[in-house]
């Protein structure tokens, strides 16, 4: 399991630490953690923020500066929490004003010498009297309301810029792999969104995305993270009833703009159709990686469908994803969701990947000299001079030409299939571009 960094919320009573925790990971009810041989009975989720996740912990409504033995196992977890968290936020009512436990508190918290914002809730419509707070001497002071949800995007701006620099977007290789399910309406990215997300009990949570009523749902799942992209999107487009396949292609272009690897979900009951090619060329233009989701497997092979038959089918439709591994799966029953993802992981990792400018140099040559390059006008001679890889996620070359020509679009896909085949790039588009050198 990664270990991600915790964010720990903290303050007496009634101050609205649920209310914020549930505002942050966008349900009603907190989750009670429950995993074997732990005593904790803190709430916690899983969340994340601008592409951080983090681990969130309401420490519930516990005096820490309290001597009453009653409350003594309870102040204990609260510790826990605290001496576990990253950040702790710290929360105090701007209703209810200072108050002597929330002293006791700053006290506690101090002492344990963590990064502590000061969190000064139900601060809608008012000015919230911050001076007053500011003798727990903390700098850093939010005004929010949990309840309305008013500053709780720049609170988690700033929670989220102190954790630990490996838990940060910035880090893709360590962040949450983004995955888009799209497909024609029907196919199953609801239930597969169910499936997905109903399969790991207390790891999943809705989290108020980066796009504007976006909200993605975090899974961890063999210790590794997964982004939901849009999955309220998934969910919205499902119960339309009219305009369904211009809005499930809307859906899908927009959470392509946010996904490392698309999934691209094909109902094999009814075989493929026309708008599968559109949403898969939509995919394919934006450059993400590609796993090809046959969903309902269950039935098709209930009804006798032959998997090297519908291979062959999806081969045919989909002739530019040839490079897209295929994996049948049922939401349904499950089966093959475990592997989707392992095939998600593998593709993610391929459109990342990086090849040294000598061995691409050496494979192209060997490539132009067993079939000399094309122009796609005109009979001119012409030779590759140099090649490199100029970027990532998708991989992208550049071919520099002896002289100023276009290349022949089959050549450039006899080099990108020379380039796939030598260095793997298991579902990721190859984006080749074409550089002259001027004499
Ligand atoms: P969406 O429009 O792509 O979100 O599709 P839904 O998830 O709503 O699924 C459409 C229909 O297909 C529903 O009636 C589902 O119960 C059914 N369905 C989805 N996945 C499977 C599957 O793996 N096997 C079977 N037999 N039915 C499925």
């Amino acid at each position: 399991m990664i270990a991600l960094p915790k964010i720990a919320l903290v303050g007496r009573p009634n101050v609205g630490k649920s209310t914020l925790f549930n505002r942050i990971c966008g349900r009603r009810k907190a989750i009670t953690d429950s995993r074997p041989g732990s005593t904790r009975d803190r709430n916690y989720a899983q969340a994340s923020w601008q592409g951080a996740a983090f681990e969130l912990i309401d420490t519930g409504g516990l005096l820490l500066g309290s001597d009453d033995p009653l409350l003594g196992p309870a102040s204990e977890q609260a510790r826990r929490g605290i001496e576990e968290a990253d950040v702790v936020l710290f929360l105090v009512d701007a209703r209810a004003g200072l108050l002597p436990d929330d002293e006791a508190i700053a006290r506690d918290l101090r002492r344990a010498g963590k990064v502590v914002l000061l969190i000064v809730n139900k601060a809608e419509g008012r000015a919230p009297g911050l001076e007053d707070f500011a003798r727990l001497g903390f700098e850093d002071v939010w005004p929010v309301s949990a309840e309305h949800g008013q500053g709780v995007g720049d609170l988690l701006d700033a929670a989220v810029s102190r954790l630990p620099a490996a838990s940060r977007p910035e880090q893709t290789e360590d962040g949450p792999l983004k995955l888009a399910l799209v497909g024609r309406p029907n196919t199953g990215k609801s239930s597969m969104l169910n499936r997905l997300i109903g399969a790991e009990r207390a790891l999943v949570s809705s989290i108020p995305g980066t796009t504007r009523d976006a909200v993605d749902s975090l899974l961890v799942r063999g210790g590794r993270q997964y982004l939901l992209v849009d999955t309220a999107g998934i969910r919205r487009t499902r119960q339309l009833k009219e305009n369904v396949d211009h809005v499930s292609v809307v859906q899908a272009r927009r959470s392509l703009e946010r996904a490392d690897v698309a999934i691209l979900v094909l109902d094999a009951v009814e075989g493929l159709r026309d708008m599968d090619a559109t949403i898969a060329g939509y995919a394919e233009k934006a450059g993400r990686g590609v796993v090809i989701a046959v969903n309902k497997w269950d039935l098709a092979r209930a009804q006798g469908v032959r998997q090297k038959d519908f291979l062959a089918e999806v081969r045919d439709a989909l002739k530019f994803l040839d490079y897209a591994p295929v994996v049948l799966v049922s939401a349904r029953t499950g089966e093959g969701i475990g592997r989707l993802l392992t095939t998600a992981d593998r593709v993610g990792e391929a459109c990342r990947k990086r090849v040294t400018t000598g061995q691409l140099n050496r494979l192209v040559a060997n490539a132009a000299k067993a079939y000399a390059p094309k122009a796609a006008k005109g009979a001119a001679a012409v030779s590759i001079l140099f090649a490199s890889q100029i970027g990532i996620a998708p991989p992208t070359f550049v071919i520099s030409l002896s002289h100023p020509v276009d290349l022949h679009f089959s050549y450039k896909r006899y080099l990108q299939n020379k380039i796939r085949t030598a260095f793997g790039f298991e579902g990721a588009p190859l984006f080749l571009k074409v550089r002259t050198r001027r004499h």
